[in-house]
């Protein structure tokens, strides 16, 4: 199945520029560890080849660039960048039994992990990226969890994750940082993915509540959660916060020259996350709890 395509990427453009710049940087200033986190597994895979020919692009890293990285990444053949799923794994010494290998197969095993170290261990010309996820039979992409990408093997991985050999970067594709353990995800530079908003209505709920939140004062968070609280109690509650992160998103991609605002964004997205997933809890926490602890962490 093809992952690459070149005219999705615009729905994520402005990261993109970040990771453009962040490449194209002297000192390639990107984390050798990166982590996916949204609804759009697809996109995010799309991602993440994108930043694979940046990496490996031996002319001008344009889009339409045909170096011979750049077509092997485009076609998904490129000896060094490679899409990890739990069905991608070689067991068998001859590849015509791969299907029996991995039929049925869960997760990515310890024994796949040891495979990936020794083939790190060999030196490579070429920038290496693996991108772990999950796909189903047809090769549609899905994300990681505890259950495809299993603690053993995220431990088995751990140091290398850690300090992998020179140009090596993962990127790592969930739906949630919290189907990671959290040992990998602390290694990792995590970055939510929203989908693209379909339309203006997508944070325009909120428009009004956020509109340059980041200025509030300490003594106006009270007023702040008030509002926020009416808001939901004309609203579902889990999509005001799904509109506060698009708003994030949206006001986050467009700053990107501003390093501490747009890692501050991030930061904050994951808050309303954890507040998501507060309310669908069984039973679920009280919501004036949940909002208070959330406004608190976003201003503040
Ligand atoms: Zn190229």
């Amino acid at each position: 199945m093809q992952y690459y395509d070149s005219e999705s990427l615009q729905k994520c453009s402005k990261l993109l520029d970040y990771f453009e710049k962040g490449i194209s940087d002297e000192e390639k200033n990107i984390s050798h560890c990166l982590l996916f986190w949204g609804p759009d597994i697809s996109l995010q895979c799309n991602l993440a080849l994108e930043i694979a020919r940046l990496l490996n692009c031996s002319d001008d890293k344009s889009i339409n660039c045909g170096c011979l990285n750049c077509k092997w990444i485009k076609e998904q053949s490129h000896p060094a960048v490679k899409i990890y799923t739990r069905l991608d794994f070689k067991e068998a010494a001859s590849s015509k039994d791969v299907e029996d290998s991995t039929k049925g197969k869960k997760n990515i095993t310890v024994e796949q992990a040891k495979s990936i170290i020794s083939e790190l261990s060999i030196t490579s010309d070429y920038h290496r990226v693996y991108i772990f996820c999950d796909r189903d039979e047809e090769g549609n992409l899905l994300p990681l969890n505890r259950l495809n990408f299993p603690e053993a093997t995220s431990n088995a991985l751990l140091k290398t994750f850690e300090e992998p050999p020179q140009n090596t970067t993962f990127i790592f594709l969930t739906k949630n940082t919290s189907d990671i353990i959290s040992t990998v995800v602390s290694r990792a530079q995590s970055f939510f993915i929203p989908s693209p908003p379909k339309n203006s209505q997508d944070f325009s709920l909120v428009e009004n509540l956020m509109q340059n939140y980041w200025t509030i004062q300490p003594e106006q968070v009270l007023e702040f959660q008030n509002s926020m609280l009416n808001l939901m109690e004309e609203n579902n509650p889990k999509e005001v916060l799904s509109c506060i992160q698009n708003y994030m998103a949206a006001i986050m991609t467009s700053n990107t020259e501003n390093k501490l605002f747009f890692h501050k964004q991030l930061e904050n997205i994951k808050y309303v996350e954890d507040a998501k997933q507060q309310l669908s809890l069984t039973p679920a926490m009280n919501l004036q709890n949940v909002i208070e602890n959330l406004c608190y962490k976003l201003i503040l």
